[in-house]
């Protein structure tokens, strides 16, 4: 493990996040229940693929040579369906009728389509426009792989063209890793929830719901909720609860210099280890980061709603792709479509709206907010791209990555 520097940047927090998480317990599941997950173990091939000459157009079924010598009209011998043990042809003067995901009978090489064939009476007779070759419309044996290769890697996610490898491995079920247990904790005595009544002093509890819907999105589906004021010692008791039964937590506000921010020193209390306290960006310099005694992983996201949310997006989601053995997405580059200036000497987060752009095709066009506590504005835009530090005016056409929300 590398060290922790004072402040580091975005892309070293990431990898001092990346590099302390502890990976999640492993689970057998089935493949109906597989979507998603990220696989912990290899998968090899269980047969040739295709597992036998694969027909692959409904017509007739013929040995090739028979045509290069001339003949043009074969008397049908059988049918060879899908599913059904192979017919053999016996005689090359003969074809055998033959359905697409058939066996091509052995004898024969090659398959006429049926918009190619006049049949009458039996008897399938070639137009003159026929082309015949060896292998014509047969997806031969193992042309895609071979029986034993290996398909699936661990840490391989688990999509569509996964489910459908795991199917013809002849795997009803499949070891992956487990869905974290997450619990979002909003702290702030200030805070009110959606459904209660509120004074004028109060502010609505809203990143609970927008930190939700981020893990929901990404299939992270077993999120408990919780609010905590700012007090010690209620926050030392609950905390301790939701650390026993959650592998993250992911705690919101009181995590500044404020004199009721006292998320870092509860949790330095119950054993969690800091890794870092403060990033080298905007919004959300005040991101603590810290591995608890059971390998939880635990951030306190500064309150601020596109602090949080940002927060979530740039570090968290990668934390829980790495607890679960995958290896890290790539980010998704696209240009910035206005030149946009940065300020500090801190890497910029910068909500944009990706739009399609005549010259550049998509781009990314800023929509700074008011501020990390306007997260009014970021309605309509599509998430953040990641801008190096300041002082300096970035130029349109600037690759920069983002993160969607
Ligand atoms: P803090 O990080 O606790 O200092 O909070 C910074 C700002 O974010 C304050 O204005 C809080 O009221 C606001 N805030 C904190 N948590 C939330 C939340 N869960 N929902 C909405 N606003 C919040
Ligand atoms: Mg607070």
């Amino acid at each position: 493990m590398g060290p922790v520097p004072d402040l580091p940047n975005p892309a070293e927090a990431e990898a001092l996040v990346r590099e302390r998480v502890v990976p999640l317990p492993v689970e057998s599941r089935p493949l109906a229940a597989l979507a998603g997950a990220v696989l912990a173990q290899s998968v090899r091939a269980e047969r040739d693929q295709p597992p036998f000459d694969r027909v692959t157009m409904d017509g007739v079924a013929i040995a090739s040579q028979a045509w290069r010598d001339g003949r043009t009209s074969f008397r049908i011998a059988g049918t060879q369906a899908a599913g059904t043990p192979p017919l053999t042809l016996d005689d090359p003067a003969d074809c055998i009728e033959v359905m697409t995901g058939a066996v091509l009978p052995p004898g024969c090489d090659c398959v006429i389509p049926v918009e190619w064939l006049v049949v009458d009476q039996g008897v399938a007779t070639l137009g003159p426009d026929a082309s015949v070759e060896p292998f014509l419309n047969v997806h031969t044996r193992g042309l895609d792989c071979r029986e034993g290769d290996m398909l699936l890697a661990r840490g391989t996610r688990i999509g569509p063209p996964e489910l459908a490898v795991l199917a013809s491995a002849g795997l009803p079920r499949a070891m992956v890793r487990s869905d974290p247990r997450i619990v979002i904790v909003a702290t702030g005595d200030e805070l009110v929830a959606p459904d209660e009544p509120i004074a004028a002093w109060q502010v609505r509890r809203s990143n609970s719901s927008a930190l939700r819907g981020a893990l929901n999105l990404r299939g992270f589906q077993r999120v408990a909720e919780d609010h905590l004021p700012d007090d010690h010692a209620v926050l030392a008791n609950r905390l301790a609860t939701h650390l026993a039964t959650h592998e993250v937590v992911i705690l919101s506000g009181g995590v500044s210099m404020g004199r009721f921010d006292h998320v870092p020193s509860v949790l330095r209390e119950l054993g969690v280890v800091e890794v870092f306290h403060k990033v080298a960006q905007r919004p959300g310099k005040p991101l603590w980061f810290g591995i608890g005694p059971a390998g939880q992983t635990v951030f306190g996201l500064p309150g601020n709603p596109v602090s949080a949310l940002v927060c979530l997006l740039r570090y968290a989601v990668p934390a829980l792709y790495a607890m679960a053995g995958a290896s890290p997405l790539a980010p998704e580059y696209v240009p910035l479509g206005a030149a946009f200036a940065v300020r500090p000497a801190l890497s910029q987060f910068l909500p944009v709206v990706v739009e399609r752009s005549p010259s550049l095709g998509l781009v990314a066009m800023p929509r700074p907010t008011r501020g990390s506590g306007d997260f009014i504005s970021l309605l309509g835009t599509d998430g953040f791209v990641e801008l190096p530090p300041g002082p300096r005016e970035i130029a349109a056409g600037h690759l920069a990555p983002l993160y969607r929300w």
